[in-house]
């Protein structure tokens, strides 16, 4: 299988007066694209204009939004209960679609859309956004994960740019920027800071609780990619991702432990010698590197200061207790749905464990079963994808119950 090198912002610099629009724009990747935003207007570098907004049910936020950033196109998925704030001149799409017919009325051929939306629910705006011939700014690793599969080729076919934010794959695009010939690439390594649980026994995870893992040590997320960190289903995921972005197999993508998170991803040469990326903890270095793509313009994140940090460590992967990595493996040698299911199994879990419903490592093991229990399918449409994504929820949600009727029994 031939590495693949999506564009990188170090070759591609984005274009003066770029149209945006972001999708999940009052989380945390949503918030951290607006500080972009605003560090760009400041700096005057990468001149960008917000003109579409989407998000799942805060209108405030999006109406504060679009009152500072002067946003006309907005969209809510979830109706509010209230009356939608008055703003002239404003137009909002609602309901479960509403990000998709944002992007029908808004999106024009070069637009970057930024694809921050949680969970499956951003893969079919997304390639709304890639039909209509925009530039991907990807945070939302779901959409890979479960359709990548249609995403990838849509993108080849339209022949636009698939930038990614998840920190350790905007780590390896720059870090394959600087290697000329894609045969030397042996390895690409994702760093993994370990959680909160890094170094707990598996009997004492049995009794975490939300809490403890939503209290992540080094990055200030969403709580399902939080939850997620501290099962390393995140890291999983990430991997499934890295497949589809850099189209490499399983047994050249790997996981290292690092618990500063100041590395971010690696690239290991056949010569022997290896590449890193270094960037404090702070989602806007990556998101600026996709929205400007300039890097001589001055950083909207936090600066890295070397000199002050002891120590840098890294240590394997304990797949003993920590199960998800195995399983990203086994999703890509089997292709096809395969990561629709575990997402949508992953997604019902955690939306429990959020809930107070599910032991923390529950999780894991329910995404493991409805993995097993369901036969992958190739994925020829968005409806194959869809289909496994409903099937493997059922089975999830079949599972819990089961496992609370027997808890109570
Ligand atoms: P979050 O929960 O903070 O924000 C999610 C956003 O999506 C919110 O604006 C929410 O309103 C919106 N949303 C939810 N459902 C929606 C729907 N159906 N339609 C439209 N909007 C909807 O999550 P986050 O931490 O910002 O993460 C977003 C994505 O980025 C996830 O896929 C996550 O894995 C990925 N990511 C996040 C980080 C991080 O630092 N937060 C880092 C790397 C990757
Ligand atoms: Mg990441």
């Amino acid at each position: 299988m031939p590495l693949s090198r999506p564009d990188t912002p170090a070759t591609t610099p984005a274009s003066a007066g770029r149209r945006v629009i972001l999708l999940g724009a009052t989380g945390s990747i949503g918030r951290s694209t607006l500080d972009v935003l605003r560090h760009a207007a400041a700096t005057g570098r990468g001149r960008l204009e917000l003109v579409g907004a989407a998000a799942g049910r805060d209108a405030a936020g999006l109406a504060a939004i679009a009152a500072e950033f002067g946003t006309r196109d907005l969209a809510l998925a979830t109706a509010p209960s209230a009356d939608l704030p008055e703003i002239s001149g404003v137009r909002w799409s609602i309901g479960p679609d509403a990000a998709t017919e944002l992007l029908d009325r808004v999106a024009r051929p070069g637009d970057l859309v930024v694809s921050a939306i949680v969970g499956v629910a951003g893969l079919r705006p997304t390639l709304a956004a890639i039909a209509h011939g925009c530039d991907i700014a990807l945070a939302n690793k779901e959409t890979l994960v479960a359709g990548g599969d249609l995403v990838m080729p849509a993108l080849a076919q339209s022949g636009r740019r698939m930038l990614p934010v998840d920190s350790e794959h905007a780590a390896i695009a720059q870090c394959l920027a600087a290697v000329s010939d894609p045969a030397a690439v042996a390895e690409i390594v994702l760093t993994a800071s370990g959680g909160p649980f890094r170094t707990w026994s598996r009997s004492r995870m049995a009794e975490a609780t939300l809490e403890e893992a939503l209290a992540h040590p080094t990055w200030s997320m969403g709580a399902k990619v939080t939850i997620d960190s501290a099962s390393l289903m995140n890291k999983a995921l990430e991997l499934v991702e890295a497949h589809h972005l850099f189209g490499l197999p399983a047994e050249r993508l790997s996981v290292l432990v690092h618990r500063q998170s100041i590395v971010h991803g690696l690239v290991r040469l056949h010569d022997g010698s290896v590449l890193a990326q270094l960037a404090a903890p702070d989602m806007r270095t990556p998101i600026q590197q996709a929205l400007i793509g300039d890097a001589s313009c001055p950083g909207a994140g936090t600066p890295l200061d070397l000199a002050s940090m002891a120590t840098l460590d890294f240590e394997p992967v304990d797949e003993s207790r920590f199960l998800a990595p195995s399983l990203a493996r086994r999703v890509i040698e089997a292709g096809g749905t395969a990561g629709a299911i575990l997402n949508a199994a992953n997604e019902i879990a955690v939306e429990a464990f959020l809930e107070r419903r599910l032991p923390f490592l529950a999780v894991v093991d329910t995404a493991a079963e409805v993995l097993a229990s369901m036969q992958p399918r190739p994925i020829e449409r968005l409806e194959d994808v869809l289909e496994a994504d409903r099937e493997a929820r059922e089975q999830a949600r079949n599972l819990l119950s089961r496992a609370r009727r027997e808890a109570i029994g």
